[in-house]
């Protein structure tokens, strides 16, 4: 069996699925694996037709089930230093070597050897499978994809989202909004500034205030099981101006908020929509075309399902996990799942301290743990009990 997943996990790290490329390539390659057991798959395309993700019900779509889900795209290899082909799939030591080995192509690889098992398995209840594109950079795929889900299948009635946590279970993450601020004022002679109108000056006090919100949100305290324990405001990037003696014209600041479960990211951005457009009426005072424009870089809901839930309790007997369901620094598609209304945990092999660096890898004795994992939910699918969730 482990044979099996290596040899697919090597497989699926060489397609350099790096969300800058297209990732039909592993689509497809996915699509054939599950064609072999005559599953179908659906593919969720990308606005611009360069991506997709694929959705895949085994067993009755009628019925509540359980969702397996996953990206399928990575992050880079540019400036790390490497000792084996991060995209060739290097097997060493009872380990398998590659960009995504951990971050998650590892429980992918898992999920995908389990198809046999979980077709013949799945006769009460379905098992759908999701694996969506371009979560590196914020969760894009995803909102599409569990759209998709939900209208095609009944509810379902557990997600687990298979990114790396040792096979703890996760119940919890904050959530993030990432925006970009463009700063347009009028550029001027230096010695001449005041018929300017300074966009870096502008974007500094952005920035400024910025600082003082964080600040307030660390005063408002939170919840001791997140580190750190509060909403975060930060910026990530600030970048304006060419040259000493000329007024700048333009100026650009990222910045990014992770909020609490329970704390509105709306009520946040509203604020700074207020400060934005207070610097946009000054800088018009001194140039009418001046301008500051906000654009969202991406967004994703935090993760909030109980300790006790009935779905927290499930995804620990399933993972062999007796400790108490813990938190993450990290954020996941978790959130989109559990907007949706689908009790949603967060649990898979390998460890996130691997995962977006140098000589990632997997153990083999990780992989078979959540193959492990996938074997105990394939008995749950075949039982015909209608409580299922909380035996
Ligand atoms: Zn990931």
């Amino acid at each position: 069996m482990i044979e099996k997943i290596a040899q697919i996990l090597c497989e699926l790290i060489s397609i350099e699925s790096i969300s800058s490329n297209s990732n039909l390539d592993i689509i497809e390659y996915i699509e054939q694996i599950l064609a072999s057991s005559d599953v179908t798959a659906c593919r969720v395309p990308s606005p611009d037709g360069r991506k997709a993700s694929l959705l895949a019900t085994i067993g009755p779509a009628d019925r509540a089930g359980v969702v397996l889900s996953a990206h399928t795209d990575v992050v880079p290899v540019e400036g790390q230093a490497w000792t084996v082909p991060p995209f060739a799939g290097v097997i060493r030591d009872q380990r398998v070597y590659g960009r995504g080995a951990t971050d998650m192509k590892g429980f992918l690889a898992v999920v995908l050897s389990a198809v046999p098992r979980l077709k013949a398995a799945a006769q009460a209840v379905p098992v759908h499978l999701a694996f969506s594109y371009d979560e590196e950079i914020g969760c894009r795929g995803a909102p599409d994809l569990v759209r998709a889900l939900m209208q095609s299948v009944a509810p379902p009635a557990l997600a687990i989202v298979g990114e790396p946590t040792t096979m703890r279970v996760v119940r919890a993450h904050k959530g993030k909004v990432a925006r970009r601020l463009t700063v347009i004022g009028r550029t001027g002679h230096s010695a001449m500034p005041h018929r300017a109108t300074n966009a870096v000056d502008s974007a500094v006090a952005i920035a400024h205030a910025l600082r003082g919100f964080a600040d307030r949100e660390v005063a408002r305290g939170g919840d001791a099981a997140f580190d750190p324990p509060f909403t975060t405001i930060h910026v990530g990037s600030l970048h304006g101006g060419s040259m000493v003696n000329l007024v700048p014209e333009r100026a650009t600041l990222e910045y990014e908020i992770r909020t609490m479960p329970g704390r509105d990211a709306g009520e946040i951005l509203a604020r700074i929509d207020e400060l934005v457009a207070r610097e946009r009426d000054r800088l018009r005072d001194s140039a009418p075309e001046a301008d500051i424009i906000s654009e969202e870089l991406s967004a994703y809901p935090g993760l909030d399902t109980g300790a006790d839930a009935p779905a927290t309790r499930l995804v620990a007997r399933l993972a062999s996990d007796t400790q108490p369901a813990t938190t993450v620094a990290f954020g996941t598609e978790a959130g989109l799942y559990a907007e949706a209304g689908i009790p949603t945990l967060v649990c898979g092999p390998g460890d996130m301290a691997r995962g977006h660096k140098a000589d990632e890898w997997i153990g083999f004795d990780e992989l078979a743990a959540a193959s492990a994992m996938i074997d105990r939910l394939a008995v749950l699918l075949g039982r015909p009990s209608a409580d299922w969730m909380r035996e």
